[in-house]
């Protein structure tokens, strides 16, 4: 742990505000970065600063450190080395970004989570409604069975690569406005393995990995809609060098109904009911999604109105007992065939409603196509 004053460190006065710290840090994080300075001393240096800046940048630590010193902050990065510092990584990235600078100290063996995978699963109206168990078929890479991921064949061993000495990544300088710059890649012989397969393995080719189907059961909860995503932790592709294996993401697509629309959590159907019964009032029978059901259509209702069946739409993803509503929109279908019969009592109406309709010389059902555009 470094005993000078970390606002001395960063050359900021005790009441520096945090853009203040944040802008020191940056500076002097730029001149003594050891890829930038070959002077004996940067690294230290840099240790030095990031350690002032782990403890000032954090308000808390910053407190403690202003009334206890050091001893109130004890442990915070001593002794640690740069590339172990997290929470830098933001600054880091844009300190040198646009400079092709490597951020240093992740080699591609490290450990690393494997990538995410994603796969559409279609359901239908009501399964995206009530939820499902769906059974599900994909492909993925596993670990290769016969190398266990090693990439030799069984029985032989991979030999140190000479490109990079096993390092699994090469150095290359590079002239900036900077000076010198030292940028890693890994290595092109080794793909960043550090080591070089003699023998491949005979399943794998010496990938490590092999191609499998995979079948699964999944539970798709009750209230999903297009476009919902579920995430399968650890379904994806095998993570590198012990890292953790990705995630599986179900896009679901849900299939059309015939009968209703979906609106959020409520579900939408146009009725059509007939003009009697618009101008009478009746009960009719409606499907829902839990079969059918009775509405009563009330005397006198008009083309477009709307009735709400409460509690027959779709549950909540997040809470089962929490449904939307059927929302009916009624049409009054206006009869374009009539037997001689119905023809005759229409035009009984028309007589009845009297003047009208009368002096246009039309017919009642002329009159009503016209006017309803029918
Ligand atoms: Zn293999
Ligand atoms: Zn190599």
């Amino acid at each position: 742990m470094s005993n000078r004053d970390y606002y001395e460190i960063l050359g900021v006065g005790k009441s520096a505000s945090d853009d203040e710290i944040k802008a020191a840090f940056r500076g002097l994080a730029r001149k003594y970065h050891p890829d930038v300075n070959k002077e004996p001393d940067a690294e230290e240096k840099f240790k030095e600063l990031n350690e002032a800046y782990g403890v000032l940048s954090d308000s808390d630590k910053r407190a403690r450190y202003d009334r206890f010193g050091k001893a109130g902050v004890g442990g915070a990065g001593g002794g640690q080395g740069y590339q172990d510092f997290s929470g830098f990584g933001d600054i880091f990235e844009d300190l040198f970004n646009g400079f092709g600078f490597s951020t240093g100290g992740r080699s591609r063996r490290s450990p690393r989570r494997g990538r995410d995978l994603q796969m559409q699963v279609s359901l239908t109206f009501e399964e995206a409604v009530f939820g499902v168990e769906k059974d599900i078929e994909f492909s993925r890479d596993e670990t290769c069975s016969r190398c266990s991921g090693k990439g030799a064949e069984p029985g032989t061993t991979p030999l140190r690569c000479t490109t990079c000495n096993g390092q699994g990544e090469v150095r290359q300088v590079r002239q900036t406005f900077l000076g010198q710059m030292v940028q890693t890649a890994p290595c092109p012989t080794c793909n960043g393995r550090g080591e070089t397969i003699a023998s491949p393995c005979t399943t794998c080719r010496g990938a490590g990995l092999e191609r499998k189907k995979v079948k699964k059961k999944v539970q798709i909860p009750a209230g999903v809609d297009v476009g919902t995503q579920i995430r399968l932790n650890g379904e994806g592709a095998p993570g590198e060098n012990g890292g953790p294996q990705g995630s599986l993401f179900l896009v679901l697509d849900v299939k059309p109904h015939k009968f209703f629309k979906r609106r959020d959590q409520d579900v939408i159907l146009n009725l059509d009911i007939n003009i009697a019964q618009a101008v009478l009032g009746a009960e009719v029978t409606i499907p829902t999604l839990d079969g059918d059901d009775k509405l009563k259509i009330p005397a006198g209702t008009q083309p477009g109105k709307v009735f709400h069946v409460r509690g027959k739409g779709v549950p909540h993803v997040r809470s089962k007992n929490q449904r939307g509503d059927e929302i009916v929109i009624v049409n009054v279908a206006i009869p374009t065939k009539l037997t001689k019969e119905q023809k005759e009592l229409f035009e009984k109406l028309a007589e009845s409603l009297g003047t009208t309709v009368k002096p246009q010389e039309k017919g009642f059902l002329d009159w009503l196509n016209e006017t309803l555009g029918g």
